[in-house]
């Protein structure tokens, strides 16, 4: 074992040497350091705001739905790597892999029953799009080769992601002008419970019309849009674009990253629709949170498509494709997933923090209060002021990671009712000094 390096110099390192998500270089804010994790709480090198411990209200961006240190998942990782924990997945393959990868067939909807492991969530958008431009191209169609979205959506940081990323004030407006142009209807109308509007509808069916000659695939987050903005969307919808799509000849993908395995309610959200899309994405929680895995599944009219090509092979291969412990731990948590009755938990959750959360909507600078299943959102009428917001939610010993004007969680399935409460608690703080 390498010595332990003291705290100070820990966090000198990182400052000089280490990249964070949307971090300059050097750092400036320095991070907390965690020690270890277990169930829904992190442990901290050193005392932040007083707490040694914080309660997680992340679940480490939508993925850690069962806890940390999970007994069940330390097993499946702990037997697969004294199996191996990788080998290449081209000309040989394993028995995770071929598990998993009929586990998502049978849970995802009927029509999907090919998969692609991929390695991470933007990488499986990635492989989303090829599959689509591909089979237009193999079906003798090749014009149809943009996508269109509807605004506030996000799907990952590579280059096509990227470009069906909300176009404005979004994460990625340094790059409009270099990406690929796709074409943006509006942002869906708020609300999960708001009867569908005739005129955005009739909207999003005059734009795939327009442009269906061009068009490959309508690409959205189904019912929740997450890093573009938290905002929820009646599944009408979807049913809208599912038809759409069918009567111009254009491809739906769903990008269920952020929403699958159980997060909205539902095991994936498009089943609040009751569609099935052509392609669709999971990752995130796919693990559980262990380790970076993510699969694009496709209908078998999307396989035979490309595979009647001049090329008839799908082009792509990452080299850590299908990783053996990744998808042992992927197919253990689905397991541990479906054994319990995780729709009660999520709904617990989704009572808790409606109630926890209730306070914030009377506080001035608030817009907004929303809960969907294990999703808690405040919604500022100014930017955010991450750091007091993060302090003020530290003091109470919660872990949250607000962005833009947005104070929000979604909680580990385990999370107890005492700490939903002290996260919403920890919200409503943030929000009053954020
Ligand atoms: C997080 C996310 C992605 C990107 O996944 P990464 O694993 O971060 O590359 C894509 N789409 C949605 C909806 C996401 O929430």
């Amino acid at each position: 074992m390498p010595e332990p390096l003291a705290l100070r110099d820990l966090l000198a390192l990182d400052r000089q040497h280490v990249w964070h998500p949307y971090g300059p270089m050097p750092g400036t804010a320095t991070p907390l350091l965690v020690e270890s994790a277990s169930g829904v709480r992190l442990r901290l090198a050193e005392p932040a705001e007083g707490q040694d411990e914080l309660v997680d209200g992340m679940s480490s961006w939508w993925s850690a739905v069962h806890g940390y240190n999970h007994p069940v998942l330390n097993d499946a990782a702990r037997g697969q790597l004294e199996r191996m924990s990788h080998v290449m997945f081209g000309g040989l393959t394993h028995e995770p892999g071929v598990r998993l990868a009929k586990r998502l067939v049978d849970i995802t909807p009927e029509p999907l029953q090919h998969v692609f492991l991929a390695d991470s969530g933007s990488v499986s958008v990635e492989v989303a799009v090829k599959m689509c431009l591909q089979y237009w191209r193999s079906v003798g169609k090749p014009a149809k080769q943009r996508l269109l979205t509807w605004r506030g959506g996000y799907h990952g940081d590579t280059w096509q992601p990227m470009s069906v990323c909300d176009p404005e004030g979004g994460m990625h407006e340094l790059w409009q002008g270099v990406l690929p142009r796709q074409i943006f209807a509006d942002t869906p109308p708020a609300g999960f419970d708001a009867p569908p509007d005739e005129a955005y509808a009739a909207h999003l069916r005059e734009l795939i019309g327009r442009h269906a000659d061009e068009l490959a695939a309508v690409i959205v987050e189904p019912v929740v849009q997450g890093a573009g903005g938290m905002s929820f969307h009646s599944p009408g919808y979807l049913r809208v674009l599912r038809e759409a799509c069918d009567a111009h000849g254009v491809l739906l993908v769903l990008d269920e990253i952020a929403t699958g395995f159980g997060r909205t309610g539902a095991l994936f959200a498009a089943e609040h629709a009751g569609i099935a899309p052509d392609v669709m994405c999971v990752g995130k929680a796919l693990t559980g949170g262990y380790l970076t895995l993510a699969a694009t599944l496709c209908t078998t009219a999307v396989a035979e498509g490309i595979s009647r090509g001049e090329l008839p092979v799908l082009a792509h291969g990452p080299t850590f494709m299908g990783n053996p412990l990744a998808a042992a731990v992927a197919d253990a948590s689905i397991g541990l997933l479906l054994s319990q009755d995780w729709a009660r938990e999520v709904r617990r959750i989704e009572s808790g923090l409606t109630e926890a959360l209730a306070p914030a909507g009377e506080l001035p600078g608030v817009r907004d209060v929303r809960v969907l299943g294990a999703i808690g959102v405040v919604q500022l009428d100014h930017p955010v002021d991450l750091a007091a917001a993060t302090r003020a939610a530290l003091r109470e010993g919660v872990w949250v990671r607000p962005f833009r004007d947005l104070i929000y969680t979604m909680p580990p399935y385990i999370t107890g009712d005492d700490d939903v409460a002290r996260i919403g608690a920890a919200v409503c703080a943030a929000a009053r000094e954020g």
